[in-house]
């Protein structure tokens, strides 16, 4: 058995308000602690998007009565609320910036709009930005030029580490985040996980070639945070006309990256630093105290969607072998799971912001 401290896990979709169906405070909170996540920090592009003070209330009021497990919320950038977005920042995770696709109310077409944003948001708090590719150089060059942190959501290229990288070298405020199905899959892996359903396949970063996966093995050091970028779907929605793209992760990442452990390819240390000790850094997050994650490192078992907490109900890691179970998780003190169950009510999780 060994002992690790409560997981954090700085991007997940909890699909409330808006998409219940999918998700909701309570589902995403028991599977982030079954996957021993302690912490997580929600994005704000729920039906309505989380932008000002009405909606910020709204959700924040879902949480506080459904989550299990300890929480803050992102504030998304829209065309028009960088003031309004600025005076909330001490409610919120960070700021959520969506650069690449277009995306309802949280649209930046035009990047004037990202620097009323990278002016505005005070510079001891992260600006997070989805940004692939070359809208991702772009976006470190705002950082190089407000001389602010900022940090890279799921990166998935070799292009994008290397460039990071050398940013870094620079002395540019940058850090990064690798999502487990960026790490352990590529395109090839899709008619696998599709099926004959080609929408499971579906998600954005898309999943890249295995030069891209092995840049990211090769450059881990540049790797800040492995975050699950959690977007449940459900499969009916995953197989139907419009399939929406997105992968349940809350419960695989601890199990995956064990495994990655336990063949070598990764240490204990560098699993904690990037699911911990980082994002905490990053994030200023408060020390959770009394709070730790047992894992029976030998046991090994197959991946199944009918066992998770999620409501999505499918997993794209469906029948894998992994090696590394999570037993129990003790959170501030308390046991919140033990053996495959939820021992605490919605409610518990506090918001780590207030
Ligand atoms: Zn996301």
């Amino acid at each position: 058995m060994i002992k690790l401290p409560g997981l954090i896990d700085p991007h997940v979709h909890l699909r409330e308000p808006g998409a219940t169906h999918k998700e909701d405070w309570d589902s995403g909170t028991s599977a982030a602690l079954a996957g021993g996540v302690t912490m997580v920090l929600a994005m704000p592009n729920t039906k309505p998007p989380i932008f000002d003070l009405p909606t910020l209330d709204l959700v924040l009021a879902a949480a506080h009565t459904k989550a299990r497990c300890d929480y803050a919320q992102f504030l998304g950038a829209g065309p028009d609320n960088a003031l309004i977005a600025a005076s909330l920042a001490s409610r919120s995770a960070g700021l959520k910036m969506y650069l690449d696709s277009t995306f309802g109310e949280l649209r930046l077409d035009d990047m004037t709009l990202w620097q009323e944003h990278f002016k505005r948001w005070p510079k001891h708090l992260p600006i997070v930005a989805h940004s692939e590719s070359r809208s991702m150089a772009a976006v470190i060059l705002m950082a190089a030029i407000y001389d602010r942190p900022v940090h890279i959501a799921h990166i998935s290229l070799k292009e994008e580490i290397l460039l990071i990288k050398a940013a870094k070298e620079r002395g540019i405020k940058v850090t990064c985040e690798v999502c487990p199905h960026h790490l352990f899959l590529s395109r090839d892996d899709i008619p696998g996980i599709s099926q004959g359903h080609p929408g499971r396949g579906e998600v954005r970063p898309r999943l890249a070639t295995r030069e891209d996966v092995a840049a990211l093995w090769e450059n881990l050091e540049v790797i800040d945070c492995f975050a699950t970028d959690h977007a449940p779907h459900t499969l009916a929605e995953k197989d139907g006309d419009n399939p929406p793209p997105g992968f349940p992760g809350l419960e695989t990442i601890l199990p995956l990256l064990l495994t990655a452990v336990s063949s070598g390819r990764l240490t204990l240390d560098d699993l904690i630093l990037r699911m911990m000790t980082n994002p905490r850094k990053i994030f200023h997050l408060p020390e959770q105290p009394e709070t730790w994650v047992e894992v029976d490192e030998k046991s090994s078992y197959e991946i199944h969607a009918a066992e998770m907490h999620s409501r999505c109900g499918w997993t794209p890691f469906e029948g894998w072998q992994v090696k590394g179970r999570v037993q129990r998780v003790v959170l501030r003190g308390k046991e919140a799971f033990l053996d495959g169950k939820i021992l605490v009510n919605p409610g518990f999780g506090h918001n780590i912001r207030v």
